[in-house]
C-alpha cells in the first residue's frame, strides 16, 4: 500500500505562523493545567473572559448568548446558544481533562529507613514502571475543616523541590528479569520520598535521636505552617504527583510537542477553543463539555456516566421556557450530534508489529477519524452510524483539513473505551476523533505540532457545520 506521507504538514507549509502559535498556545494551557480541577479553573477563566457567564445567573438565553457550568470543580460545559432552539439540536465536542497519574493516599504519610515516605495509588491505565525516577510534582487542593480551600502546586519552579518514586538498582534486582511488565513494580511500591531531614532543634523530647517518628512530626509541622493542616486534614487533601515541568518542543526541528497530560487535555483546549472562537450567529447551538474520571472509566458526579450533562441541557431548556422539559431533553438529544474529542495512539516505529497496517494513524498526517474503539469484538464501544461519519467528513470536505483514519491497535492487540459511548446512550450520533499521540498514558507524550492545527480546523468545521 502507498503510504500517505506528511498530509498535515503539507496542507500547512505556507502556514508555519498558525501552526507555531497553535503549538504555543498548547503548550501554554498544558504547563497551566495538570489535573481536571486546574483545567476546569483556567477554562471558567477563559469563558468568562469571552463573555460566557455561569448558567445559574442567567434568566434568558437569545441567540448567540455564551452560557457555561462549572460542575463541582471537576467537570465544566458550555454553551453557545444558536437561532435553533436548543430542543432542536446542538453540535457537541466532549473532551476529557483527567489524566493517569499518582494520587496520594488518605491516610499517607510514614517513616521508614531514615525516610518519609507518602503512601499512593495510581489513577488510570499506566505502565508503574514508567513512573518511578523522575521528578514529580505535587498538585492538588486540601479543605479544611474551618473551610477553606488552599491550592497546592509544587515542584515546578526550579527553585522548588521535586518528588521522585524510588526503584531498586539492577544489582539487587536480578528477579526483575523473570517479572511481566506489569509487575515490574507492583502497585503498592508506587510511593514517593516526601522528606528525609528531621529537625532535631526544635523538637522538645528529650530522647529525640531515637524517638519514632521524629521525621514524619518533622514533616508534619512543615505542612502545618506550609499549608495549614493538621496530618488528619490530609483525608480530605486531593494531591496528585504528576510529572514535573512545562510542556516543550520535541525533535532538533521542534516539529512535536511534548508533555504530560497531552491525553486529553489537547483535546479539552482545541474544543474550547474552536467554541470560543466560532462566530456567533450559527443556525444550532454549539456545545463543548471537559468531563472527569475518563482515565478509570467515567462514574462518579463528574464522570461523563453522571447527569450533569443532562442537568446542563435541562437549564438550558428552562432558560428557553421549555414547558415539557422531559421530552424537550429527550428531543434535544435525539436532534444532536458529537464528536467525543480525545486522542488515539499515533503509529510508532518502534513496535510496528501492534498496529494494523491499513488503520493505523501517523502524526503528521492529521485528526484521527475513529469509527469504534473498544476491544475484542466491539466490545465498550457505539460505532458511530455511517450517515454521521459521512456527515462529519463532509463538514470538512472544501477546506483543505487534513484528516486520517485511526484505530487502537489491531483486533483483540488491546484496545480502549473513551467517553464517545455515554453521549451516544444518550441519544446523540457521536464519533470519536482526535489527533494521534505518541507514547500515550507515559509521563511525557508526544504530539505533532501540524496535526494540533488540523485539530482546531476540524473542531471549528465541526462548529461550524
Ligand atoms: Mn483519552
Ligand atoms: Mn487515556
Amino acid at each position: 500500500m502507498m503510504e500517505k506521507k506528511y498530509l498535515a504538514w503539507r496542507a500547512y507549509r505556507y502556514r508555519a505562523e498558525e501552526v507555531e502559535k497553535a503549538a504555543e498556545s498548547l503548550k501554554d494551557f498544558l504547563t497551566r493545567c495538570k489535573t481536571e480541577r486546574e483545567a476546569v479553573r483556567e477554562l471558567e477563566e477563559r469563558f468568562r473572559n469571552r463573555g460566557f457567564r455561569p448558567i445559574g445567573e442567567c434568566d434568558h438565553l437569545s441567540p448567540g448568548d455564551g452560557v457555561f457550568m462549572n460542575w463541582r470543580g471537576r467537570a465544566f460545559a458550555a454553551f453557545r446558544a444558536g437561532v435553533r432552539p436548543v430542543e432542536k439540536g446542538f453540535l457537541l465536542i466532549g473532551a476529557h481533562a483527567d489524566s493517569p497519574r499518582i494520587d496520594i493516599k488518605c491516610k499517607p504519610l510514614y517513616e521508614d529507613g531514615n525516610l518519609l515516605m507518602a503512601d499512593a495509588h495510581y489513577y488510570g491505565g499506566i505502565k508503574k514502571y514508567q513512573w518511578t525516577n523522575i521528578p514529580l510534582a505535587i498538585h492538588g487542593e486540601i479543605y479544611t475543616k474551618d473551610g477553606k480551600c488552599r491550592y497546592v502546586s509544587l515542584g515546578e519552579k526550579g527553585d522548588e523541590p521535586v518528588f521522585l518514586i524510588p526503584d531498586l538498582a539492577p544489582h539487587l534486582d536480578s528477579e526483575i528479569a523473570e517479572r511481566k511488565a506489569d509487575k515490574t513494580i507492583e502497585g503498592e511500591n508506587l510511593d514517593a520520598i516526601f522528606g528525609h531531614k528531621p529537625d532535631f532543634i526544635h523538637d522538645e523530647s528529650k530522647d529525640a535521636g531515637t524517638r519514632k517518628n521524629i521525621l514524619k512530626a518533622t514533616i508534619v509541622s512543615w505542612m502545618k505552617s506550609r499549608w495549614g493542616i493538621e496530618e488528619r486534614e490530609l483525608v480530605s487533601a486531593e494531591l496528585s504527583l504528576v510529572p514535573a515541568g512545562d510542556a516543550r518542543d520535541a525533535g532538533l526541528d521542534c516539529g512535536l510537542v511534548a508533555s504530560y497530560g497531552i491525553d486529553d487535555r489537547v483535546c479539552v483546549w482545541a474544543a474550547a477553543e474552536a467554541l470560543l472562537t466560532a462566530s456567533a450567529g450559527a443556525r444550532r447551538g454549539m456545545m463543548f463539555i471537559a468531563s472527569d474520571r475518563e482515565e478509570t472509566g467515567s462514574h462518579g458526579a463528574t464522570g461523563s456516566q453522571g447527569r450533569w450533562l443532562e442537568h446542563f441541557v435541562l437549564e438550558l431548556l428552562a432558560l428557553a421556557g421549555c414547558d415539557n422539559p422531559a421530552l424537550g431533553v429527550r428531543r434535544a438529544y435525539a436532534a444532536s450530534e458529537a464528536l467525543s474529542a480525545d486522542v488515539t495512539e499515533a503509529y510508532n516505529p518502534l513496535y510496528k508489529d501492534s498496529f494494523d497496517p491499513r488503520q493505523m494513524p501517523f502524526s503528521g498526517n492529521g485528526i484521527a477519524l475513529m469509527r469504534y474503539s473498544g476491544s475484542r469484538g466491539k466490545y465498550g464501544t457505539n460505532e458511530a452510524r455511517g450517515e454521521f461519519v459521512a456527515r462529519v467528513t463532509s463538514a470538512l470536505a472544501g477546506k483543505n483539513i487534513p484528516w486520517q483514519v485511526g484505530s487502537l491497535g489491531k483486533v483483540d492487540g488491546g484496545g480502549g473505551g473513551t467517553i464517545s459511548m455515554d453521549l451516544a446512550a444518550l441519544g446523540m450520533d457521536a464519533l470519536d476523533f482526535g489527533p494521534p499521540v505518541l507514547s500515550l498514558h507515559s509521563p511525557w507524550e508526544m504530539v505533532s505540532k501540524a496535526d494540533l492545527l488540523s485539530t482546531l480546523e476540524a473542531y471549528g468545521a465541526f462548529y461550524a457545520s
